[in-house]
């Protein structure tokens, strides 16, 4: 038995290429014993397993990926453990997903516009399957037309912060989505705290403020985080005697590079955040 632990992935209801049970499946071979499926704003995937998670070869644990705004940056607030029946969490998510699909109205005309994709509905309606629609989608889509040639450059070139197709995001902010987790009976948890491009002493200032509003755990073991990171990151964590977390946050199978459980196990001197769940 691997008894690994995997608390961010997704599916298809967001930007990712599997369905609930293909993950739920697919965790399982890969020695995965307790899972979340931490969707964008999304929690179908979840409501669709949850009357049968006893029957699944593995623990699912509820979970959502909020997207949030924390000084004007966009942060990522990982839902885990919340009762998804929760008609508040509902309300709030669809919510979530009209501002997604503001923006992305916003981002059809911006693609259309500066560069010349034509029947972008048709093509992106197609990509995103109809779901939680992701600027991950729009990569994909210049991808496909031919304007950059893979995931980053799409974001690099056209879809990020100052580059011609990027829109500004309305999320809510950072101490209201943890509110809505907290409402639903859930823990807040701040995913990949190294993703957000900001300096040392901000990704200071961003930790110290989650965990003033009620956050409980940041992630700690993902892919791509460097071991000096992640000492530094445990560090920030026990100052503010907050848990660890560890996530692969896979999309796609084809990334192998983040592939369902496979992530570090938690360090030894960080608690976890499952220890109560
Ligand atoms: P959204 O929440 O709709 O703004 O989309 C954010 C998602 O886009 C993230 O969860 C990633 O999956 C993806 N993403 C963001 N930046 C990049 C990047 N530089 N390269 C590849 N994927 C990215
Ligand atoms: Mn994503
Ligand atoms: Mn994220
Ligand atoms: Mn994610």
């Amino acid at each position: 038995m691997l008894n690994k632990t995997d608390l961010h992935c997704h599916t298809l209801y967001s930007d990712g290429s599997l369905s609930p049970q293909q993950i739920v499946e697919r965790a399982a071979q890969n020695g995965v014993s307790s899972l979340a499926i931490t969707d964008h704003d999304c929690i179908q995937a979840v409501l669709d397993l949850w009357p049968n998670r006893d029957k699944l070869p593995l623990t699912l644990i509820s979970g959502v990926e909020i997207s949030s705004s924390w000084e004007g940056k966009d942060i990522h607030v990982i839902g885990l453990n919340f009762e998804p029946y929760d008609q508040s969490l509902q309300d709030f998510l669809k919510q979530q997903q009209q501002l997604r699909f503001e923006r992305a109205q916003e981002l059809m005309q911006k693609l259309t516009d500066k560069l010349g994709i034509l029947d972008i509905e048709q093509k992106l309606q197609k990509i995103s399957q109809g779901y939680s629609i992701c600027r991950s989608h729009f990569a994909a889509l210049i991808v496909e037309e031919g304007k950059a040639s893979d995931f980053g450059k799409a974001f690099s070139k056209f879809l990020a912060k100052g580059k011609s197709c990027s829109v500004k995001s309305h999320w809510v902010s950072t101490e209201e989505a943890i509110y809505h987790i907290h409402q639903a009976g859930g823990v807040a948890v701040l995913a990949h705290p190294s993703r957000y491009q900001l300096s040392n002493s901000r990704t200071f200032e961003l930790i110290k403020s989650f965990s003033f509003a009620g956050g409980k755990a940041i992630e700690v073991c993902y892919s791509s985080l460097k071991s000096q990171d992640q000492r530094r990151l445990i560090r920030i964590a026990k100052e503010f005697s907050l848990l660890g977390s560890v996530g692969s946050d896979f999309h796609h199978p084809y990334q192998t590079w983040a592939n369902l459980g496979q992530v570090a196990p938690l360090p030894a001197d960080i608690l976890p955040i499952w220890q109560n769940f």
